[in-house]
C-alpha cells in the first residue's frame, strides 16, 4: 500500500484509532493532517511522525462546528495543494444507560461529533475532492452500525446514521472518482477504553466476538489503509466489519 506523498486527513487522530490510523499512513510515506479537538493529543501524535522522519501537521478543531472544519480543509491546503485521503474518526460514547434515563445534552454533544461531525466533514471534503478530480473517504463507523446494544440507543442511531450516509454518499460520487467507505470496529483495546472500564467489562466486551479476544487499533488501521489504497480500487460504499466475527452471528 504505497501512500507515499499522498495527503491524509484523520480527524479524531489524538488518540486510539485515529492515532493508529495517522501513524499506519505515515509509515506509508503519507503526509499527514492530525486533526483533534485535544490540541496536545494531535501535536503529540503530529510530533511522533515528524520525529520519526516523516511529515505531519497538528489541527486543534472541533468537527462539530461548521466554520473550523472548512478552517481545517483550508489550513491542509496551504501547504499541501490537496486532499487525497480522508479518515472521518472523531467520535465520542455517552453513558450506559436505558432510553428513558438518557440526557438531552448527552444526545446532543454525540450526534453534533459522531453525526454531524461526519457531515460536515465529508461535505467539505467532498467540495475539495470534486474541484481536485478524485479523492477517498473513510469513515469510522462501527459493530453497532450493524447490531444494536441496549443502554447505547443514541450511539447506536449514530453508527447506523454514519453507515447510511457513506452508502448514500458512495452513489452520489462513484462516477466522480471518490470511493466512500466505512470500516466497523468491534471493541478495542484502546487507552480509553481501559482507563474506564473495569477487567471484568473487558471480558464481557471480548467475549462478544466470536474470537473472545479485543481487536487493537492497528488492525482497524490496516482496514482503514486498505480500503483508502488502489488495491481497494473497486470498492465503494462498503462497511467494512474488522470485530472478530461479532456481527456475523
Ligand atoms: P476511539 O476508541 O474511537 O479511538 P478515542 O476517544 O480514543 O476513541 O478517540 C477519539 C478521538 O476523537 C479523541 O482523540 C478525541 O479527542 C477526538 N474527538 C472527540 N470529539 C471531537 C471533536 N468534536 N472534534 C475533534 N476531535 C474530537
Amino acid at each position: 500500500m504505497d501512500f507515499e506523498n499522498r495527503v491524509v486527513l484523520v480527524t479524531g487522530g489524538g488518540a486510539g484509532l485515529g492515532e493508529a490510523c495517522a501513524l499506519e499512513f505515515a509509515a506509508q510515506g503519507a503526509r499527514v493532517a492530525v486533526a483533534d479537538w485535544s490540541a496536545e493529543s494531535a501535536e503529540r501524535v503530529a510530533s511522533r511522525i515528524n520525529d520519526n522522519g516523516g511529515e505531519a501537521i497538528a489541527l486543534a478543531i472541533d468537527v462539530s462546528r461548521a466554520d473550523q472544519v472548512d478552517e481545517m480543509v483550508n489550513r491542509i491546503l496551504s501547504p499541501w495543494g490537496r486532499l487525497d485521503v480522508a479518515v472521518n474518526n472523531a467520535g465520542v460514547s455517552a453513558p450506559i444507560k436505558p432510553l428513558a434515563e438518557t440526557e438531552e445534552d448527552d444526545y446532543e454533544r454525540l450526534m453534533g461529533v459522531n453525526l454531524k461531525g461526519v457531515w460536515l466533514c465529508m461535505r467539505a471534503e467532498l467540495r475539495q475532492m470534486l474541484k481536485q478530480g478524485g479523492g477517498n473517504i473513510v469513515n469510522m463507523a462501527s459493530a453497532l452500525s450493524k447490531r444494536v446494544f441496549p443502554g447505547a440507543s443514541f450511539y447506536v442511531a449514530s453508527k447506523f446514521a454514519v453507515a447510511g450516509m457513506t452508502r448514500t454518499a458512495a452513489l452520489e460520487y462513484a462516477e466522480q472518482g471518490i470511493r466512500i467507505n466505512a470500516v466497523c470496529p468491534g471493541n478495542v483495546r484502546t487507552p480509553l477504553l481501559e482507563s474506564t472500564t473495569d477487567a471484568q467489562t473487558q471480558q464481557i466486551l471480548a467475549g462478544l466476538h466470536a474470537m473472545k479476544r479485543m481487536g487493537t487499533p492497528e488492525e482497524v488501521a490496516q482496514a482503514v489503509l486498505w480500503l483508502a489504497s488502489g488495491r481497494a480500487s473497486f470498492c465503494t460504499g462498503n462497511l467494512m466489519s474488522v470485530d472478530g466475527g461479532w456481527t456475523a452471528g
